[in-house]
């Protein structure tokens, strides 16, 4: 069985589990040579088997077996065809994260995790169809080169050149909203200057900490 499917089952549980996505909602996926495995339509991303994922040809989107993947594979697949470096997609309905951008907030750097992980910034985009074409459109001319983008009234779709790594970053963005929203309570968030990130983004420790997560 490919290799894969046994870690898309792994992170399906983790996302849950952090709470990034509620029932039904969410799907992720992982390329393995020339094809795609995906979410299938309807599952609770915890409870996929790992027999149970779908196996798409990237390049025809042929789909094997009989379950239907996610109505949200024309955006994978978009993104895969788009990006050779990437190697997993999660999108995830983090509540918190949603929630603010909704409410027209950016999410900034705020901790050193952050600028590692997600960059300086992070794209948002207005609300689209779900699983439409525009919506596929949308997220890869926002995702550019980066990893990251937030859709209003939705989700996040995170991608990485492992599952652990798009994974990492999903869960980052929830955190970073998480504190945002602790900091709003008791007074002004005070974000990370230029010359802060500047000086994460030069530092040695960091980059060694990011190979480790492109390791499975
Ligand atoms: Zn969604």
């Amino acid at each position: 069985m490919e290799e894969c499917r046994r870690e898309l089952t792994i992170y399906g549980k983790k996302i849950i589990e952090k709470g990034l996505a509620a029932g039904p909602g969410g799907n992720i996926s992982a390329r393995e040579g020339d094809y795609v495995f995906l979410s299938p339509s309807g599952f609770f991303l915890d409870e996929i088997g790992s027999d149970e994922w779908v196996k798409v040809h990237l390049e025809t989107g042929r789909i094997y077996g009989q379950a239907r993947p996610t109505c949200e594979i024309s955006m994978h697949l978009g993104i895969y065809l788009a990006r050779e470096d990437v190697k997993a997609v999660v999108h995830t309905h983090p509540p918190l994260a949603v929630g603010m951008v909704s409410a027209g907030a950016r999410l900034k750097p705020l901790f050193p995790d952050f600028v590692a992980l997600l960059g300086r910034d992070v794209p948002v985009i207005d609300y689209v169809q779900p699983g439409s074409q525009e919506m596929r459109r949308r997220v890869v001319k926002s995702l550019g080169k980066g990893n990251v983008v937030l859709m209003k009234n939705h989700g996040s779709v995170c991608v990485g050149e492992t599952l652990k790594e798009a994974f990492a970053r999903s869960w980052l963005l929830e955190e970073t909203a998480r504190s945002v929203l602790a900091g709003n309570m008791v007074g002004k968030i005070k974000y990370l200057s230029l010359k802060e990130i500047e000086g994460l983004e030069n530092m040695e420790a960091e980059d060694y900490r990011k190979t480790l997560l492109k390791k499975k």
